[in-house]
């Protein structure tokens, strides 16, 4: 029997390492695995999908920029996907595909388990509303965070987030100009693309930063250098990229593909080594 069919699509897809960690996931679990990277433009997306599935594909990852539209493509959705309005995991089911957003419980796995935060009771300050961000806000809202503050390059994405958030009080959005005057954090998270450009620095104030933050990137290799580099500069206690919450994300797809959830640890130590030479793509 050949192996069950499953891909990654994005544009660019070329540096994905999806590829790679579900094929580690599935070595280690005796799982036969086709699992492909697929480039696609939005314009294409659609039916490179259909394509797919018609080709017997019963699960993907998909990745910037695509998660909103496979969200509008699904015919079911879990409710964290429902509530990021953004899918980063797809499952057949029947006729239709199945949604789910795994990005957030990725992160909170990767901070609270691989790094020991307690999140609960943090103020936590969200820099970026994108697919990213929309997938990370409802898993920190129910990890018991106090408050939520979403910033943007675009002031209307943060509040179109924050109001599909549903918490008044709790999740508010904020001007990014404006930060210095939302006091301190424990928690900032850059889930911006802008450390993409080579050029990219981060203009942040120092008071979002007292003795105890932590600062996560959810870039990693090249891309995350600026905001790490802010991060260590303004003193912050720690400061992490986001290699842990790539892993943990693919292993919830894993789980939900497969029925088991992989360890994480082997394939995160492999990653962490070759980490200066990692492009962000997933
Ligand atoms: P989107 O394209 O959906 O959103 C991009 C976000 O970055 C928007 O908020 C955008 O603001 C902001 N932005 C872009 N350029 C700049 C800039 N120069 N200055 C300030 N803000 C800027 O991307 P995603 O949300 O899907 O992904 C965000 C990043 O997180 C990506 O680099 C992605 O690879 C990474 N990521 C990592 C994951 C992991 O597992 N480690 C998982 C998911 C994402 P505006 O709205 O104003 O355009």
């Amino acid at each position: 029997m050949s192996a069950a069919r499953y891909a990654v699509f994005g544009q660019p897809i070329a540096h994905s390492q999806s590829p790679h960690i579900h094929a580690a996931f599935a070595r280690a679990q005796g799982i036969a695995l086709d699992y492909r990277a697929i480039e696609a433009s939005p314009q294409e997306f659609a039916a490179a999908l259909e394509a797919f599935a018609a080709e017997g594909g019963v699960g993907a990852n998909v990745t910037l920029p695509h998660k909103e539209a496979a969200f509008a493509l699904c015919a079911t959705t879990t409710s964290r996907a429902h509530r990021a309005g953004a899918v980063n995991t797809l499952l057949r089911k029947g006729d239709g595909w199945h949604g789910d957003n795994t990005d957030g419980i990725g992160l909170v796995r990767d901070l609270t388990g691989r790094h020991g935060l307690d999140l609960r009771g943090r103020r936590v300050l969200l820099l970026g509303a994108g697919g990213a961000a929309r997938g990370i806000a409802p898993a920190l809202l129910d990890a018991g965070i106090l408050e939520l503050v979403v910033a943007n390059r675009s002031p209307a994405r943060a509040d179109a987030l924050v109001d599909a958030m549903a918490e008044p009080g709790r999740a508010i959005s904020a001007y990014w100009e404006d930060l210095r005057e939302q006091g301190d954090f424990e928690l900032v998270i850059n889930a911006t693309s802008a450390g993409r450009d080579k050029d990219a620095a981060f203009q942040l104030p120092l008071s979002l930063v007292n003795s105890l933050t932590t600062a996560v990137d959810l870039n990693y290799g090249g891309a995350a250098i600026a905001f790490l580099a802010w991060a260590r500069a303004a003193g912050c206690r720690n400061s992490f990229d986001g290699l842990g919450m790539l892993v943990e994300q693919a292993a919830e797809s894993f789980r939900l593909w497969h029925g088991v959830r992989p360890d994480t640890d082997a394939v995160y130590a492999e990653l962490r080594e070759r980490a200066s030479t990692l492009v962000t793509a997933d």
